[in-house]
């Protein structure tokens, strides 16, 4: 039932509020708490974003893992062993968790809350209507999942929903830049903290302006900032097939040539034909990836209002919520995960006058 959430935030499509939804009787299951929504959630999530292989980072907080919540005693022991494995992230209030891992990598929050409690450390939240996807249960048993406008907040509901909050915690804010850095345990056998062996980007425990190893409760050290990388996902026929990342200081060609990322398993006879053995190039520049296009046919930039644009022989831009299709049926579009750049061009032109897109499935 672990199939929809990973520990590596960079493979992450979404992070889930699983107090939240491990405990919304609405979307089916049995008793106070069924891992049986969190299942429902992940297969909507893959439906929403086409693909089988979507994953969550998993956020909980301690009080869902108590033996009285749960019917069946065994998705218990199966909580407990995800805590244990580091498939998810615990902490004794999992609201700024979420928001601050939200803040950094843009990553949309599933969950039914508004964090009402929370404007003033993350102001970026009101009036947003990317943050939150919230999981609606549908006829049929079928869970489906929308965005969500945040509506700003006014000071007496902020109030209130203080007073009632009583597992509101000061100092849980992690430092700025909490994954511009690698951080490794001390413990010289962590498997959780050494990210040179592991390669997955694991995010260090934090409570009270400490960021520790929960397995060894030890202080992780920072052992510098981390090379930047975006990962970019090939969609063909509108389902997700591959996924690859471009560093810092790459240039990742994508064609029918060996030596780059090679397109030719999702190529018919007649699509081949179109495609370029070097058909375009990928490279961070700063904080944004550029593609260059070197292909006989030309590469068709899709942006997130439908215009499409050819590019032929010169770069441009490859925002977060734009195509590129090489070919009719086969695209590149970035993961989920965006960069403070280009999170604050995005909160600056957020209005909550837009009406949310209408992006619902079920299952
Ligand atoms: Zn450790």
């Amino acid at each position: 039932m672990s199939d929809f959430l990973t520990a590596d935030i960079d493979r992450a499509d979404a992070l889930i509020d699983l107090s939240n939804v491990v405990l919304e009787r609405s979307l089916g299951g049995s008793g106070a708490a069924d891992l049986l929504r969190l299942e429902r959630v992940g297969r909507a999530l893959s439906a929403l974003y086409g693909s089988s292989e979507t994953r969550m980072y998993g956020v909980a907080d301690e009080s869902l893992i108590r033996r009285n919540l749960y019917a069946d005693v065994r998705q218990f022991r199966a909580l407990r062993r995800w805590r244990a494995e580091r498939v998810i992230h615990v902490a004794p209030d999992a609201d700024p968790v979420l928001l601050e891992l939200a803040d950094q990598t843009g990553l949309p929050i599933i969950t039914g809350d508004r964090f009402r409690n929370h404007r003033d450390d993350f102001p970026w939240l009101d009036g947003s209507d990317d943050a939150v996807l919230e999981p609606r249960a549908g006829a049929g048993g079928g869970v489906s999942l929308s965005h969500v406008v945040v509506h700003p907040v006014l000071d007496w509901e902020v109030s209130r929903a203080e007073e009632s909050d009583l597992l509101k915690q000061k100092g849980v804010r992690a430092r700025q830049g909490l994954l511009t850095r690698i951080w490794g345990c001390p413990e010289p056998r962590c498997p959780w903290h050494d990210p040179l062996r592991t390669g997955l980007m694991f995010v260090p425990r934090w409570y009270r302006d400490r960021l520790y190893c929960d397995l060894h409760d030890l202080d992780v050290v920072d052992l510098g900032p981390r090379p930047r990388a975006a990962q970019v996902k090939v969609i063909s026929n509108g389902a997700e097939v591959a996924r690859f990342p471009v560093r810092a200081g790459e240039r990742v060609k994508v064609g029918r040539s060996p030596g780059g990322f090679v397109l030719t398993p999702w190529l018919s006879a007649a699509t081949r034909l179109k495609v370029s053995r070097e058909h375009l190039a990928l490279e961070l520049a700063g904080d944004r990836l550029v593609f260059t296009d070197s292909s006989r046919n030309g590469t068709t930039v899709v942006n997130a209002e439908g215009i499409r644009r050819k590019v032929h022989r010169t770069s441009a831009p490859f925002g977060y919520k734009s195509r590129l299709e090489v070919v009719p049926g086969l695209e590149l579009i970035r993961s989920g995960r965006r960069y403070p750049s280009e999170l604050q061009i995005d909160r600056a032109v957020a209005t909550a006058a837009e009406p949310p897109p209408e992006a619902t499935v079920s299952y």
